[in-house]
């Protein structure tokens, strides 16, 4: 017997040094652990089947290697935190949908295979800037993500509850099995993701781009003349990816893989560690350093080059392609000042990362009527931006890395289908970051494809 709250070391207990992060300052995390139901719900996780095959997790450094290499390009998109409603037919088609859609686009653009990922199936847990929230007189504490408590400000809704992991589990779990039978079962058929595309292109607003959809239509329709009957214009690899804030969560999920005897994080395929907890002796590096897992890091404006230097010793010490990928997120004023030394300094060092742009948190603002919002010109301002600098630096821009949804929501102002303040009250729905509706998804989808075949 354990007591409640006592360390459960279930599942992977002795490999070593495995469970040193429990010893490392650790942050953004729950005061759960002596929660009644901590013990069990920890338990029950450690003994799930895993979400996803380390075998998929191998496939998928290969194909980053790729992106390391400048031989394919990364897509990165979805909600900035996942929510348990969130979970219907609908919705996840319609991400899925929009992710193809945009990876259709960009293949087309770069010329090259685009490696799909949605931030799905695990994205439930939320770093905050501080512990608690105040309303009035009322303090309880900061929405964290689903999987740790609610978003209501009640105190029942507010306090940490670890039978929620299992929930985020389960949820996880039902995403991942229809993202896999549509991705596999003729859902992302490329001919039909072409059709779609011409519902973006029928809407006036996007007039602009009818030179590049009718050359993507001429090649799909050439394909299909010559007879073309191969798998990768049937199906497609999708990939799950999300921050591994959670460790309690993650370490829960860590399995052995029978073939390698080595540790793997089977909550998605990929997962990255976030801005607020890159510490290079905090508890995130040291944790996923021991997986094998392809991770990312956020890089914000504060990083130095010796920072990111030290975190390629840290997390690839054997400099394996395809293990590590910096996403840089520095903000449209900055990234043409902030990124170019760090891209120089790995550049300079031999490493070879995969580079990627999240051109949306540092770009967050606060609209006039109080939402959170962000510009789409100046989302497209710091894509610009990242490649402008890769160009100057020799480097790769491998891929971006955007919160997105396929619904019609008001989150982001601007596009060409234009969304305003006045839209927010009926249609903005996140929970935390504002997202890119469907057509200003795709949007920038044919702006970066039109960017890429300039550069060509
Ligand atoms: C996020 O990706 O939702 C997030 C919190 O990002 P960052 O760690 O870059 O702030
Ligand atoms: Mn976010």
């Amino acid at each position: 017997m354990t007591a409640p709250g006592e360390i459960l070391h279930t599942g992977a207990a002795d490999y070593p040094g495995l469970d040193n992060w429990r010893e490392l300052p650790l942050t953004q995390q729950p005061d759960w652990r002596g929660h009644p139901d901590f013990d069990s719900s920890y338990e029950e996780l450690s003994a799930n089947p895993p979400l996803v095959f380390a075998g998929e997790v191998d496939k998928l450094k290969r194909r980053l290697a790729k992106v390391a290499n400048g031989e394919a390009f990364l897509l990165q998109g979805g909600d900035c935190a996942e929510t348990f409603d969130g979970v219907t037919a609908d919705k996840i088609s319609a991400k899925v949908k929009t992710i193809l859609q945009m990876a259709v686009v960009l293949t087309y653009g770069a010329s090259l295979p685009v490696v799909k990922m949605g931030r799905m199936a695990g994205q439930y847990a939320k770093p905050r800037s501080s512990d608690m929230e105040t309303r009035g007189d009322v303090t309880l504490p900061s929405f964290r993500g689903e999987i740790v408590n609610g978003f209501d400000f009640t105190p029942e809704s507010r306090i940490p509850d670890p039978k929620r992991m299992v929930e985020a589990y389960h949820k996880s779990a039902a995403t991942l099995n229809l993202v896999r039978a549509f991705t596999e079962g003729g859902f992302a058929d490329l001919r039909a993701v072409q059709q779609w595309n011409k519902g973006f292109m029928e809407n006036p607003a996007h007039a602009r781009y009818e030179q590049i959809a009718g050359e993507i239509d001429r090649a799909v329709r050439f394909m299909e003349a010559c007879g073309a009957e191969f798998d990768g214009l049937k199906r497609t690899e999708f990939y799950a990816a999300h921050e591994a804030l959670l460790l309690d969560y993650e370490r829960a999920l860590t399995r052995i893989d029978s073939r390698t005897g080595k540790p793997y994080v089977t909550s998605g395929h990929f997962v990255w560690i976030g801005e607020r907890t890159r510490d290079l002796d905090g508890a995130h590096v040291d944790y996923l350093s021991r997986v094998q897992n392809p991770l990312g890091v956020k890089l914000g404006p504060s990083t130095t080059p010796e920072t990111a230097l030290a975190l390629i010793d840290k997390l690839d010490p054997e400099r394996e392609p395809g293990r590590l990928t910096f996403i840089s997120r520095m903000g449209a004023a900055n990234i043409r000042e902030k990124l170019p030394p760090l891209v120089e300094a790995v550049r300079d060092s031999g490493a070879k990362v995969v580079w990627v742009t999240d051109p949306m948190h540092g770009n967050t603002i606060t609209a006039k009527n109080g939402y959170k919002t962000r510009r789409f010109d100046d989302v497209m301002d710091e894509v610009r931006g990242f490649f402008e600098v890769h160009q100057a630096a020799g480097t790769y821009p491998g891929g971006l890395h955007v919160e997105m949804t396929g619904d019609d929501v008001a989150e982001c102002l601007g596009g060409s289908d234009v969304i305003d303040e006045s839209a927010f009250d009926a249609r903005y729905e996140s929970l935390v970051d504002p997202r890119l509706n469907h057509k200003q998804s795709l949007e920038m989808a044919f702006l970066v494809a039109e960017a890429l075949t300039q550069v060509k």
